[in-house]
Formats: C-alpha cells, structure tokens, sequence
C-alpha cells in the first residue's frame, strides 16, 4: 500500500500537526518524484483576532525546535515572534528564584497562534501575525489545497479508501449527503477541542483519543511598557500551594501577558485563588485589577497516551495522538508531521508501515512523558512541606551565583518548562547525588529556626 503519482491526500485540520504533515509529505513526495493532491481543510479563519482565529494555547515556542526548523529552511519571520524570553522566574509560597540559561542562544520566543487577543483588532494594522496563518501558508505554498471548511463525518469505501464528507458552506442549505472526496491517504490533525476526535472514533479502526483535561489561558493587557517593567524578557513560572493547580506561568507578549494555569480539570474556584495569590499579584500593576472577562479560553491539554492512532490509510498526528507533557506541543506536532511524511512516502501507508515507521517517535515521547508524569507527581510533596520548597529555591540561588559550577538544579527546571530537553534527562540533572545533597542541607537550614529567614524571606520577584 504506497503513495504514487496522482494519489489524494485528505488533511484535517490545519493546526501545526496538519500544516507541517501537509508540507512534509509535499516536500518529500516532490524530492522523490511523486505528485500527490492534497487537500487540507481547516475552517478557522487565523487572521481573526479571539477565538474564530485562535488554536488556544501559551504560544511559547521552544529553542530546540527554532533551532530545527531553521536546520530545514523555516525561519520564522521577525513579525510573528513578539518577545525573546532570556530568563525563567520560579516563584514558590516560600520566594522566588531567576533562571538563566546557559548559553545565549538558549532562547524561547512568544507568538500568537490567532491573529491576537479579541479586542486587539483595535490596533490597525496588528503589529505582530498569526504563527498558525503562517505555517497553513508554508502548507499552500508547498502545493496544498487549503479549504476553509469543516469536515462533518469520515467513513471508507468497501476497498478501504477514506472518504470526507463536510458541514454545509456557509449560506448553502442543500443537505448533502455525497461525499466531498474519496481519498488514498487520510491524516487526521484535529486536536482535542471540539469533536474532530469523535470522526475518527467513529471509523471503528480501534483509535481511542489521549487522555486530557482542561486548561486556562487568558490574555492580560497592561501594554508593552509595563508588561516589560513589571515581567522583563522572563517567563514567570508559579509552583502554588493551590488545589488543583500543577503550576502557572505568565509570559510577556508585546502589550500582553499571557498567563496560563494548568491542573486537574481547572475551574473558576482554581483561577480565582490564582488570582488572589500575593505572589501572582505582586507582577501586576499597583492597583491593577485581573479584566472580568479578559480574552480567555479553556483548551484541552493531551496528557496521553492514544489507542491505535492509525490504521491502512489513516492516521492521527499532533494533539490527537501524542504530545509532550505540559510543554513544547508544537515542537511534538512537528517532530509527528515529519515522521509521518517520511514514512508514508519511505514505507508506505499500511497500518503495518505506520506501526514501523511513525509509531516508535510517538511511543518515545510517551515512555518519555511517564517519567514526567512522576516528577509533575512530586509537587503534592513540595506543595505540603514547604521546607523542601524553600530548599530548591536556595539551591537555585546558590548555583545561578556560581556560573562556573553545573547549575543542574537550574537546568533541569528550565529543561521542565521549555522542552529543551527530555524527561529522562531532567531526571538524571534533578536526582544526582550532588543535588540530592545540597537539598538536603538546605533543608536543614530551613528547619533550624531564624536559619532559614535572611536568605528566603528577602527574596523578592524582580532580584
Ligand atoms: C493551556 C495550554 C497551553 C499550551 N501552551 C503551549 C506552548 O506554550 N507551547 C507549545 O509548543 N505548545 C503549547 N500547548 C500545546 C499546543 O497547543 C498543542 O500541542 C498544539 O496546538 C497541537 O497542534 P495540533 O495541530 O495537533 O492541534 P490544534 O492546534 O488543536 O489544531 C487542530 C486544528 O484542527 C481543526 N479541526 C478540528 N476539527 C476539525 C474538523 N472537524 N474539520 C476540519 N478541521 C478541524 C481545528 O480548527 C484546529 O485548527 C499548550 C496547550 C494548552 C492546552
């Protein structure tokens, strides 16, 4: 079961699994001599400012898939990157610790993945685009037929083929029945919002969606000058004594900060007490009250893993299938768009040929993403003994003071929030002995009574 010349290729979805799957496969079909007819459908409309425009998400984008897509040609232009983030701040209960990175070059930049925040259609003409247009652009330019429509119901032919059929175009009332297109090859890049997931479930080829829960994101305006007074070019990362929340992070974004929280089916309760903390308060203006009703959205959040995300002539890429835990999505998506070009072109498109070829890169992020799984499961232990709390954020301080020793401590906790590195590896960084160690003394200074205050207590936000 191969891909030759003239084969049609459905995409659904154009978020950054299905713009990069559909430029992938392109690419490759066009370098070993195949033409191919993609059509890839996406009814979202990203020059649209809030949610008709926007894929819901906190729009960091790691330095290891920059750094990867540059290796193949894609930069990203100037426009579309609204800040470079130098530095991380962890703020704990017990003080807070900056983060820097080891190299300059180690950078994070933020984007939006919609043409913006609603209400931001104001500043005509936006200063910034949409990473999402853009990438669906690459998608177009590479030979893609992008149709903005949604895509209703999947089924196949008796031989097996994929078979599209799509919602009504706006102001058409015909109830059509006919199908849009019968397809060779089927990729399904519908995340997990909304009911794309469902289509595929429907297909009764055993694929059963990642487990998820939901997330809040929320764009805060307070305008450049002060987002850049009061948060700098750093990521502010919250580790709260707060039920429900794993953590929270706030990241400037040209006149916004975008301030996610992440957790156990976050609710209103969770963002509220989010909002009263002290210590989330402290970054916003003096007197600044958190806006009723910023623009904000509750995405779902891939905590894996999936059930057989493919089968002859279909297969899920991207948030529908595997992600990496609580960071660098995109750079997953992108990681998943590639191997599976490579092997629908290289292998072929049977089910055999996606269990060799696409399923081990998925099945590697999820052994991956088990290990994150613990070391996120390790917060209830620092959220109740404040006294390990107060030690890490020594430790911090202790080796962002001494550039020249390996600051593994440091490392591991940025490695955790940008996805530079994996989980594994944050393991071996965060449980060496040496850190184990200084832990351990540093705990004990916290329990000796009048230790602990000087080099804690003191510890504001902006050091
Ligand atoms: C709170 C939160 C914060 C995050 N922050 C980051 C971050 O800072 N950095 C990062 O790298 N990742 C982040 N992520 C993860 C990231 O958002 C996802 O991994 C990424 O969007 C996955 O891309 P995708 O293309 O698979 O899915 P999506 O981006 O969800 O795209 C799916 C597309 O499919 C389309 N679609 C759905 N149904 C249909 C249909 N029936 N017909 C046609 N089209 C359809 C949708 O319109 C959408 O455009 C975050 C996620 C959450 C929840």
């Amino acid at each position: 079961m191969e891909l030759t010349s003239g084969a049609r290729v459905a995409v659904v979805g154009g978020g950054p699994s299905g713009s990069l799957s559909a430029y992938f496969l392109l690419d490759l079909a066009r370098q070993t001599g195949i033409t191919l007819q993609l059509d890839l459908f996406e009814p979202r409309d990203f020059t649209q400012t809030g949610p008709p425009g926007c894929n819901m998400c906190g729009g960091v984008i790691s330095e290891s898939l920059m750094q990867k897509m540059a290796a193949e040609g894609i930069v990203l232009p100037k426009e579309l990157l609204l800040d470079a983030i130098d530095s991380y701040v962890l703020h704990t209960d017990s003080g807070a610790a900056t983060i820097h990175p080891f190299h300059a070059e180690m950078r994070i930049a933020s984007i939006f993945r919609g043409a913006g925040p609603l209400g931001a259609e104001s500043q005509h003409p936006l200063p910034w685009s949409s990473f999402d247009q853009h990438l669906l652009e690459m998608a177009r330019q590479s030979g893609a037929n992008v149709l903005r429509r949604r895509v209703r119901h999947l089924d196949r032919t008796p031989e097996g083929h994929p078979r599209v059929f799509l919602h009504p175009a706006k102001g058409d009332s015909s109830d059509s029945t006919e199908p849009f297109g019968t397809y060779d090859l089927l990729i399904g890049c519908v995340g997990l919002n909304g009911s794309g997931v469902r289509m595929f479930e429907e297909m009764r080829f055993g694929y059963r969606p990642p487990r998820n829960d939901r997330a809040w994101v929320g764009e805060l305006y307070m305008g450049a000058k002060e987002v850049h007074r009061r948060l700098g070019h750093a990521m502010h990362i919250f580790l709260l004594d707060i039920p429900g929340m794993k953590f929270a992070a706030m990241t400037p974004k040209g006149h916004y900060a975008t301030f996610i929280i992440l957790g156990h089916g976050v609710n209103e309760e969770v963002v509220k007490r989010v909002f009263q903390s002290p210590r989330v308060r402290s970054l916003f203006p003096e007197g600044w009250e958190t806006p009723v009703r910023p623009c904000h959205c509750q995405p779902r959040i891939n905590l894996g893993p999936p059930v057989n995300p493919f089968a002859d002539r279909v297969v899920l890429v991207g948030d529908c299938a595997t992600s990496r835990l609580y960071k660098d999505g995109i750079g997953a998506a992108y990681r998943m768009a590639k191997a599976c070009a490579f092997t629908a072109i290289t292998r072929g498109i049977s089910a055999q040929a996606f269990r060799e070829g696409y399923w081990p890169v998925c099945r590697q992020m999820d052994r991956d993403n088990a290990l994150g799984h613990l070391l996120f499961s390790m917060d209830g232990i620092m959220r109740y003994f404040s006294p390990l709390r107060r030690a890490m954020i020594t430790v911090i301080r202790e080796e962002q003071s001494r550039p020249q020793d390996p600051r593994r401590l440091s490392s591991a906790m940025w490695d955790t929030f940008t996805g530079s590195a994996p989980y594994r590896q944050i393991f071996q960084q965060a449980f060496h002995p040496v850190i184990l160690w200084r832990l351990f003394v540093a705990m004990l200074r916290a329990l000796v009574p009048g230790q602990q205050t000087d080099a804690i207590v003191s510890t504001t936000i902006r050091e």
